[in-house]
Protein backbone atom coordinates (compact mmCIF):
# COMPACT_ATOMS: atom_id res chain seq x y z
CA UNK A 1 0.00 0.00 0.00
CA UNK A 2 1.44 3.00 -1.16
CA UNK A 3 0.17 5.15 1.70
CA UNK A 4 2.22 8.66 3.11
CA UNK A 5 1.16 7.34 6.92
CA UNK A 6 3.10 10.17 8.71
CA UNK A 7 0.53 12.84 6.79
CA UNK A 8 -2.29 11.31 7.85
CA UNK A 9 -0.95 11.07 11.62
CA UNK A 10 -0.25 15.34 11.30
CA UNK A 11 -3.83 15.54 9.97
CA UNK A 12 -5.82 13.79 11.97
CA UNK A 13 -3.40 13.67 15.17
CA UNK A 14 -2.00 16.68 15.12
CA UNK A 15 1.40 14.32 15.90
CA UNK A 16 4.46 15.33 13.95
CA UNK A 17 5.91 11.74 14.29
CA UNK A 18 5.72 8.14 14.77
CA UNK A 19 6.90 6.47 18.31
CA UNK A 20 8.90 3.74 17.79
CA UNK A 21 7.09 0.86 16.42
CA UNK A 22 3.70 2.62 15.30
CA UNK A 23 4.36 2.85 11.92
CA UNK A 24 5.26 -1.20 11.63
CA UNK A 25 2.26 -1.79 13.05
CA UNK A 26 0.38 0.34 11.36
CA UNK A 27 2.11 -0.61 7.79
CA UNK A 28 1.33 -4.39 8.21
CA UNK A 29 -2.30 -4.01 9.64
CA UNK A 30 -3.10 -1.69 6.56
CA UNK A 31 -1.54 -4.40 4.41
CA UNK A 32 -4.42 -6.48 6.20
CA UNK A 33 -1.67 -8.28 8.26
CA UNK A 34 -2.44 -10.04 11.36
CA UNK A 35 0.10 -8.25 13.73
CA UNK A 36 0.63 -8.63 17.58
CA UNK A 37 2.45 -5.60 18.71
CA UNK A 38 4.44 -5.64 21.84
CA UNK A 39 5.36 -2.10 22.59
CA UNK A 40 6.10 -0.69 26.34
CA UNK A 41 3.15 1.31 27.83
CA UNK A 42 2.60 4.77 26.92
CA UNK A 43 4.17 3.80 23.64
CA UNK A 44 0.84 4.92 21.39
CA UNK A 45 -1.09 1.26 21.17
CA UNK A 46 -4.45 3.01 20.92
CA UNK A 47 -3.37 4.77 17.61
CA UNK A 48 -2.72 1.29 16.10
CA UNK A 49 -6.48 1.08 15.94
CA UNK A 50 -7.47 4.77 15.93
CA UNK A 51 -5.58 5.62 12.76
CA UNK A 52 -6.54 2.48 10.68
CA UNK A 53 -10.51 3.91 10.83
CA UNK A 54 -9.28 6.63 7.94
CA UNK A 55 -7.63 4.29 5.81
CA UNK A 56 -10.06 1.09 6.14
CA UNK A 57 -14.07 0.79 5.39
CA UNK A 58 -16.35 -1.41 8.43
CA UNK A 59 -16.35 -1.59 12.02
CA UNK A 60 -13.35 -1.28 14.50
CA UNK A 61 -14.04 -3.86 17.44
CA UNK A 62 -11.85 -3.14 20.37
CA UNK A 63 -12.23 -5.77 23.34
CA UNK A 64 -10.14 -4.83 26.33
CA UNK A 65 -10.40 -6.34 29.76
CA UNK A 66 -11.60 -2.95 31.88
CA UNK A 67 -14.61 -0.88 31.86
CA UNK A 68 -12.91 1.99 32.76
CA UNK A 69 -10.43 1.84 29.93
CA UNK A 70 -13.44 1.66 26.95
CA UNK A 71 -15.18 4.08 28.69
CA UNK A 72 -11.84 6.12 28.20
CA UNK A 73 -11.15 5.48 24.69
CA UNK A 74 -14.43 5.93 23.25
CA UNK A 75 -14.60 9.74 24.81
CA UNK A 76 -11.20 10.10 23.21
CA UNK A 77 -12.46 9.42 19.93
CA UNK A 78 -15.66 11.34 20.59
CA UNK A 79 -13.68 14.12 21.49
CA UNK A 80 -11.66 13.96 17.91
CA UNK A 81 -15.26 14.39 16.48
CA UNK A 82 -14.58 12.28 12.99
CA UNK A 83 -16.31 8.92 14.01
CA UNK A 84 -18.84 7.65 16.58
CA UNK A 85 -17.93 5.26 19.36
CA UNK A 86 -20.17 2.89 21.52
CA UNK A 87 -18.78 1.12 24.58
CA UNK A 88 -20.98 -2.22 25.04
CA UNK A 89 -20.43 -4.01 28.37
CA UNK A 90 -22.43 -5.01 31.85
CA UNK A 91 -23.14 -2.38 33.05
CA UNK A 92 -25.61 -1.33 30.55
CA UNK A 93 -28.90 -2.68 31.33
CA UNK A 94 -30.45 -5.37 29.45
CA UNK A 95 -33.36 -3.61 27.61
CA UNK A 96 -31.29 -0.42 26.67
CA UNK A 97 -28.92 -2.82 25.59
CA UNK A 98 -30.92 -4.71 23.17
CA UNK A 99 -32.18 -1.75 21.49
CA UNK A 100 -28.91 -0.80 21.25
CA UNK A 101 -27.63 -4.24 19.41
CA UNK A 102 -29.85 -3.06 16.59
CA UNK A 103 -28.19 0.48 16.09
CA UNK A 104 -24.44 -0.70 16.21
CA UNK A 105 -24.16 -0.27 12.70
CA UNK A 106 -24.33 3.57 13.12
CA UNK A 107 -20.88 2.96 15.00
CA UNK A 108 -17.43 2.96 13.46
CA UNK A 109 -16.02 1.92 16.89
CA UNK A 110 -17.16 -0.47 19.42
CA UNK A 111 -15.55 -1.28 22.67
CA UNK A 112 -16.51 -4.40 24.54
CA UNK A 113 -15.31 -7.03 27.36
CA UNK A 114 -14.51 -10.23 26.95
CA UNK A 115 -17.57 -11.78 28.88
CA UNK A 116 -19.99 -9.28 27.13
CA UNK A 117 -18.65 -10.25 23.82
CA UNK A 118 -19.32 -14.04 24.22
CA UNK A 119 -23.15 -13.40 24.94
CA UNK A 120 -25.56 -15.02 22.34
CA UNK A 121 -27.40 -11.49 21.60
CA UNK A 122 -24.40 -9.44 21.55
CA UNK A 123 -22.13 -12.02 18.45
CA UNK A 124 -25.18 -12.12 16.96
CA UNK A 125 -25.73 -8.64 16.30
CA UNK A 126 -21.53 -8.11 15.43
CA UNK A 127 -22.17 -11.13 12.87
CA UNK A 128 -24.29 -9.05 10.88
CA UNK A 129 -21.60 -6.42 10.56
CA UNK A 130 -18.26 -6.40 8.64
CA UNK A 131 -15.56 -6.02 11.04
CA UNK A 132 -12.54 -4.42 9.32
CA UNK A 133 -10.68 -4.64 12.50
CA UNK A 134 -10.56 -7.12 15.53
CA UNK A 135 -8.30 -5.93 18.18
CA UNK A 136 -7.37 -7.67 21.58
CA UNK A 137 -6.06 -4.82 24.02
CA UNK A 138 -3.81 -6.37 26.87
CA UNK A 139 -4.01 -9.61 25.16
CA UNK A 140 -1.41 -10.68 27.81
CA UNK A 141 -4.09 -11.20 29.70
CA UNK A 142 -5.06 -14.44 27.49
CA UNK A 143 -1.76 -16.15 28.45
CA UNK A 144 -1.92 -18.39 31.67
CA UNK A 145 2.08 -17.68 31.82
CA UNK A 146 1.05 -14.09 32.22
CA UNK A 147 1.07 -11.91 35.04
CA UNK A 148 -2.96 -11.35 34.17
CA UNK A 149 -4.30 -14.14 33.30
CA UNK A 150 -8.23 -13.83 32.40
CA UNK A 151 -9.78 -16.97 31.50
CA UNK A 152 -13.06 -15.12 29.89
CA UNK A 153 -10.14 -13.86 27.24
CA UNK A 154 -10.32 -17.57 26.19
CA UNK A 155 -13.52 -17.26 24.63
CA UNK A 156 -12.14 -14.70 21.67
CA UNK A 157 -11.14 -17.49 19.88
CA UNK A 158 -14.60 -18.11 18.95
CA UNK A 159 -15.70 -14.90 18.92
CA UNK A 160 -12.47 -13.71 16.20
CA UNK A 161 -13.73 -17.49 14.04
CA UNK A 162 -17.06 -16.42 14.40
CA UNK A 163 -16.59 -12.58 13.55
CA UNK A 164 -13.98 -13.13 10.27
CA UNK A 165 -12.42 -10.24 10.92
CA UNK A 166 -10.61 -8.99 8.21
CA UNK A 167 -7.21 -8.04 10.34
CA UNK A 168 -6.44 -8.75 14.12
CA UNK A 169 -4.33 -7.01 16.07
CA UNK A 170 -3.56 -7.86 19.15
CA UNK A 171 -1.56 -5.12 21.44
CA UNK A 172 0.15 -5.61 24.80
CA UNK A 173 3.24 -4.24 26.59
CA UNK A 174 4.27 -7.36 28.41
CA UNK A 175 5.23 -10.40 26.07
CA UNK A 176 8.20 -12.25 26.64
CA UNK A 177 8.73 -15.04 23.62
CA UNK A 178 6.61 -17.29 26.01
CA UNK A 179 3.86 -15.43 26.31
CA UNK A 180 4.18 -14.02 22.78
CA UNK A 181 3.63 -17.94 21.91
CA UNK A 182 0.73 -18.58 23.92
CA UNK A 183 -1.19 -15.98 22.92
CA UNK A 184 -1.00 -16.95 19.53
CA UNK A 185 -1.86 -20.19 20.49
CA UNK A 186 -5.19 -19.06 22.72
CA UNK A 187 -6.30 -17.38 19.77
CA UNK A 188 -5.59 -20.47 17.39
CA UNK A 189 -3.45 -17.75 15.21
CA UNK A 190 -0.94 -19.49 13.25
CA UNK A 191 2.60 -17.68 14.31
CA UNK A 192 3.69 -17.88 10.96
CA UNK A 193 0.69 -16.01 9.63
CA UNK A 194 0.95 -13.12 12.25
CA UNK A 195 3.84 -10.19 12.04
CA UNK A 196 5.27 -9.43 15.35
CA UNK A 197 6.45 -5.82 16.34
CA UNK A 198 8.40 -5.65 19.31
CA UNK A 199 9.95 -2.40 20.61
CA UNK A 200 12.36 -3.32 23.69
CA UNK A 201 10.96 -3.15 26.98
CA UNK A 202 14.50 -1.54 28.25
CA UNK A 203 13.95 1.53 30.35
CA UNK A 204 17.17 3.55 31.20
CA UNK A 205 15.16 6.07 33.45
CA UNK A 206 14.71 3.45 36.01
CA UNK A 207 17.44 2.61 38.59
CA UNK A 208 17.01 -1.28 39.59
CA UNK A 209 17.92 -2.25 42.68
CA UNK A 210 17.56 -4.79 44.89
CA UNK A 211 17.85 -4.45 49.54
CA UNK A 212 18.03 -7.69 50.93
CA UNK A 213 17.65 -7.57 55.07
CA UNK A 214 17.55 -9.80 57.87
CA UNK A 215 13.55 -10.10 58.62
CA UNK A 216 10.06 -8.76 57.55
CA UNK A 217 10.39 -6.40 60.96
CA UNK A 218 13.25 -4.72 58.92
CA UNK A 219 11.31 -3.80 55.49
CA UNK A 220 9.16 -1.93 57.79
CA UNK A 221 11.19 0.69 59.44
CA UNK A 222 13.68 0.80 56.15
CA UNK A 223 10.15 2.13 54.68
CA UNK A 224 9.71 4.11 57.20
CA UNK A 225 13.13 6.11 56.91
CA UNK A 226 13.45 5.31 53.05
CA UNK A 227 9.81 7.06 51.98
CA UNK A 228 9.96 10.14 53.05
CA UNK A 229 13.49 10.73 51.88
CA UNK A 230 12.49 9.80 48.21
CA UNK A 231 9.76 12.08 47.74
CA UNK A 232 6.79 10.93 45.75
CA UNK A 233 4.90 9.90 44.09
CA UNK A 234 5.36 5.83 44.76
CA UNK A 235 3.60 3.15 45.09
CA UNK A 236 4.54 -0.24 47.20
CA UNK A 237 3.38 -3.75 45.81
CA UNK A 238 2.23 -6.56 48.07
CA UNK A 239 1.32 -10.10 47.78
CA UNK A 240 -1.55 -9.82 50.55
CA UNK A 241 -4.35 -6.92 50.91
CA UNK A 242 -4.07 -7.46 54.56
CA UNK A 243 -0.23 -6.66 55.34
CA UNK A 244 -1.00 -3.65 52.26
CA UNK A 245 -3.50 -2.36 54.62
CA UNK A 246 -1.65 -2.99 57.76
CA UNK A 247 1.38 -1.14 56.10
CA UNK A 248 -0.84 1.64 54.59
CA UNK A 249 -1.56 2.83 58.37
CA UNK A 250 1.33 2.12 59.90
CA UNK A 251 2.86 4.64 57.09
CA UNK A 252 0.05 6.91 57.35
CA UNK A 253 0.58 7.09 61.11
CA UNK A 254 4.38 7.11 61.33
CA UNK A 255 5.15 9.42 58.49
CA UNK A 256 4.05 12.91 57.05
CA UNK A 257 2.92 11.20 54.28
CA UNK A 258 -0.79 10.54 52.71
CA UNK A 259 -0.46 6.64 52.61
CA UNK A 260 -3.31 4.84 51.15
CA UNK A 261 -4.20 1.10 50.63
CA UNK A 262 -5.37 -0.01 46.99
CA UNK A 263 -6.49 -3.81 46.65
CA UNK A 264 -9.28 -5.83 44.44
CA UNK A 265 -11.33 -6.18 47.71
CA UNK A 266 -12.47 -2.33 47.93
CA UNK A 267 -15.81 -1.18 46.37
CA UNK A 268 -15.02 0.27 42.85
CA UNK A 269 -16.39 3.64 44.23
CA UNK A 270 -13.41 3.68 46.75
CA UNK A 271 -10.82 2.22 44.60
CA UNK A 272 -11.83 4.91 41.52
CA UNK A 273 -11.81 7.39 44.14
CA UNK A 274 -8.24 6.89 45.21
CA UNK A 275 -7.57 6.42 41.69
CA UNK A 276 -8.37 9.77 41.35
CA UNK A 277 -6.64 11.31 44.67
CA UNK A 278 -3.46 9.94 43.63
CA UNK A 279 -3.47 11.25 40.35
CA UNK A 280 -4.30 14.48 41.72
CA UNK A 281 -0.98 14.04 43.75
CA UNK A 282 -3.41 14.18 46.89
CA UNK A 283 -2.36 10.58 48.22
CA UNK A 284 1.52 10.12 48.40
CA UNK A 285 2.04 6.38 48.37
CA UNK A 286 -0.33 3.69 47.42
CA UNK A 287 0.41 0.42 49.00
CA UNK A 288 -1.25 -2.24 46.81
CA UNK A 289 -1.99 -5.44 45.23
CA UNK A 290 -1.39 -6.84 41.85
CA UNK A 291 -4.86 -5.62 41.32
CA UNK A 292 -3.72 -1.62 41.40
CA UNK A 293 -2.02 -0.57 37.74
CA UNK A 294 -4.16 -1.55 34.74
CA UNK A 295 -5.11 1.32 33.33
CA UNK A 296 -3.86 3.99 35.67
CA UNK A 297 -1.91 6.63 33.32
CA UNK A 298 0.26 8.94 36.03
CA UNK A 299 3.52 9.76 34.28
CA UNK A 300 5.55 11.18 37.19
CA UNK A 301 5.61 7.88 39.81
CA UNK A 302 8.84 8.14 41.29
CA UNK A 303 9.26 5.00 42.69
CA UNK A 304 8.28 1.36 42.92
CA UNK A 305 8.75 -0.57 45.51
CA UNK A 306 8.25 -4.54 45.81
CA UNK A 307 7.65 -5.68 49.72
CA UNK A 308 7.31 -9.13 48.49
CA UNK A 309 8.94 -10.86 45.88
CA UNK A 310 6.63 -10.42 42.64
CA UNK A 311 4.86 -13.51 40.97
CA UNK A 312 7.28 -13.29 38.31
CA UNK A 313 9.27 -11.60 36.05
CA UNK A 314 6.56 -10.48 33.58
CA UNK A 315 4.53 -9.34 36.50
CA UNK A 316 7.63 -7.27 38.09
CA UNK A 317 8.72 -5.99 34.45
CA UNK A 318 5.14 -4.58 34.19
CA UNK A 319 4.58 -3.53 37.63
CA UNK A 320 8.07 -1.45 37.13
CA UNK A 321 7.51 -0.22 34.38
CA UNK A 322 4.66 2.30 35.77
CA UNK A 323 7.30 4.17 37.53
CA UNK A 324 8.79 7.25 35.18
CA UNK A 325 6.48 7.21 32.57
CA UNK A 326 7.99 11.21 31.96
CA UNK A 327 11.34 10.09 31.53
CA UNK A 328 12.99 11.37 34.24
CA UNK A 329 15.09 8.81 36.68
CA UNK A 330 12.73 6.34 38.75
CA UNK A 331 13.25 4.09 41.26
CA UNK A 332 12.05 0.02 41.07
CA UNK A 333 12.98 -1.48 44.52
CA UNK A 334 12.67 -5.09 45.53
CA UNK A 335 13.25 -5.72 49.58
CA UNK A 336 14.00 -9.57 49.98
CA UNK A 337 13.77 -11.32 53.65
CA UNK A 338 15.18 -14.82 53.39
CA UNK A 339 12.25 -17.13 52.93
CA UNK A 340 9.89 -14.72 51.42
CA UNK A 341 9.61 -16.98 48.01
CA UNK A 342 7.42 -19.32 50.49
CA UNK A 343 5.15 -16.74 51.61
CA UNK A 344 2.31 -18.89 51.39
CA UNK A 345 0.18 -16.02 49.94
CA UNK A 346 2.41 -16.71 46.94
CA UNK A 347 1.67 -20.21 46.59
CA UNK A 348 -1.96 -20.26 47.49
CA UNK A 349 -2.74 -21.28 43.74
CA UNK A 350 -1.62 -25.03 45.30
CA UNK A 351 -4.45 -25.52 47.60
CA UNK A 352 -7.11 -26.83 45.09
CA UNK A 353 -10.31 -27.55 46.05
CA UNK A 354 -11.24 -31.09 46.50
CA UNK A 355 -13.09 -32.94 43.64
CA UNK A 356 -15.91 -33.48 45.81
CA UNK A 357 -16.32 -29.56 46.60
CA UNK A 358 -16.03 -29.07 42.93
CA UNK A 359 -18.82 -31.49 41.86
CA UNK A 360 -21.39 -29.15 43.99
CA UNK A 361 -20.51 -26.20 43.32
CA UNK A 362 -21.10 -27.26 39.78
CA UNK A 363 -24.65 -29.00 40.87
CA UNK A 364 -25.25 -25.62 42.17
CA UNK A 365 -25.53 -27.37 45.74
CA UNK A 366 -23.20 -24.46 46.69
CA UNK A 367 -22.18 -21.21 46.17
CA UNK A 368 -18.93 -20.87 44.51
CA UNK A 369 -17.57 -18.21 46.78
CA UNK A 370 -16.60 -21.91 49.00
CA UNK A 371 -13.87 -21.94 46.16
CA UNK A 372 -12.56 -18.83 47.17
CA UNK A 373 -10.36 -15.97 45.65
CA UNK A 374 -10.52 -18.19 42.46
CA UNK A 375 -14.11 -18.52 42.97
CA UNK A 376 -14.46 -16.19 39.50
CA UNK A 377 -11.27 -18.62 37.44
CA UNK A 378 -13.12 -21.97 38.23
CA UNK A 379 -16.54 -21.01 38.03
CA UNK A 380 -15.64 -20.12 34.28
CA UNK A 381 -13.36 -23.36 33.55
CA UNK A 382 -16.63 -25.08 35.53
CA UNK A 383 -19.30 -23.27 32.86
CA UNK A 384 -17.21 -24.00 29.82
CA UNK A 385 -17.04 -27.74 29.99
CA UNK A 386 -13.85 -28.41 31.76
CA UNK A 387 -14.71 -30.98 34.36
CA UNK A 388 -13.54 -31.21 37.78
CA UNK A 389 -11.14 -33.84 37.54
CA UNK A 390 -9.50 -31.76 34.31
CA UNK A 391 -9.78 -28.19 36.59
CA UNK A 392 -8.02 -30.34 39.45
CA UNK A 393 -5.16 -31.28 36.47
CA UNK A 394 -5.04 -27.46 35.40
CA UNK A 395 -4.28 -25.91 38.65
CA UNK A 396 -2.25 -28.49 39.81
CA UNK A 397 -0.19 -26.98 36.37
CA UNK A 398 -0.83 -23.24 37.24
CA UNK A 399 0.63 -23.99 40.63
CA UNK A 400 3.53 -25.26 39.19
CA UNK A 401 3.82 -22.15 36.47
CA UNK A 402 3.84 -20.57 40.01
CA UNK A 403 6.56 -22.20 41.59
CA UNK A 404 8.53 -21.48 38.56
CA UNK A 405 8.00 -18.07 38.00
CA UNK A 406 9.03 -17.47 41.58
CA UNK A 407 12.15 -19.23 41.12
CA UNK A 408 13.21 -16.96 38.32
CA UNK A 409 12.56 -13.79 40.60
CA UNK A 410 14.63 -15.56 42.32
CA UNK A 411 17.28 -15.38 39.75
CA UNK A 412 16.78 -11.92 40.11
CA UNK A 413 17.14 -11.53 43.34
CA UNK A 414 20.53 -13.15 43.82
CA UNK A 415 21.88 -12.33 40.78
CA UNK A 416 25.32 -10.85 41.36
CA UNK A 417 25.65 -9.51 37.31
CA UNK A 418 23.64 -7.19 35.62
CA UNK A 419 20.33 -6.75 36.68
CA UNK A 420 18.77 -4.99 34.14
CA UNK A 421 20.56 -7.75 31.18
CA UNK A 422 18.67 -10.29 33.80
CA UNK A 423 15.17 -8.55 33.09
CA UNK A 424 15.42 -7.77 29.17
CA UNK A 425 16.82 -11.45 28.72
CA UNK A 426 14.65 -13.52 30.70
P1 LIG B 1 -0.44 2.73 25.43
O1 LIG B 1 -1.79 2.12 25.20
O2 LIG B 1 0.60 2.16 24.51
O3 LIG B 1 0.00 2.68 26.85
P2 LIG B 1 -1.76 5.18 24.67
O4 LIG B 1 -2.37 4.70 23.41
O5 LIG B 1 -2.66 5.32 25.84
O6 LIG B 1 -0.51 4.27 25.07
O7 LIG B 1 -1.01 6.56 24.34
C1 LIG B 1 -0.32 7.29 25.31
C2 LIG B 1 -0.29 8.75 24.91
O8 LIG B 1 0.61 8.96 23.81
C3 LIG B 1 -1.64 9.29 24.47
O9 LIG B 1 -1.84 10.52 25.13
C4 LIG B 1 -1.49 9.47 22.98
O10 LIG B 1 -2.30 10.50 22.47
C5 LIG B 1 -0.01 9.79 22.84
N1 LIG B 1 0.56 9.46 21.52
C6 LIG B 1 0.33 8.36 20.77
N2 LIG B 1 1.04 8.38 19.63
C7 LIG B 1 1.76 9.52 19.64
C8 LIG B 1 2.72 10.12 18.72
N3 LIG B 1 3.05 9.53 17.59
N4 LIG B 1 3.24 11.32 19.07
C9 LIG B 1 2.89 11.93 20.23
N5 LIG B 1 2.02 11.42 21.12
C10 LIG B 1 1.45 10.24 20.84
MG1 LIG C 1 -3.26 1.04 26.15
Amino acid sequence: MNLDLTASLRQHFGFTAFRPGQEATLTRILNGQDTLAILPTGAGKSLLYQLPAYHLTGTILVISPLIALMQDQADRIARQGDYRAVVLNSTVEMHDQAALLETLGDYRFIFTSPETLARGPVLGALRQLKIALFVVDEAHCISEWGPNFRPEYLTLKNARQALKPGVTLLLTATAPPQIARDILTKMAMAPEQVATVRQSVNRANLFLAVHPVADPLAKQHYLQALLPRLGGPGVIYFSSRKQATMMANWLEQTTSLQVAAYHAGLEPVVRYRLQTQFMQNQVDVICATSAFGMGIDKNDIRYVIHYHIPAGLAAYTQEIGRAGRDGQPALALLLYAPGDESLPELLSQTELPAPAVLEEVMAGRVAPTVLGPKADVINFYLHHGVTPQQLQQLMAQQSRLAQQRINEMLGYVMTTACRRQYLLHA
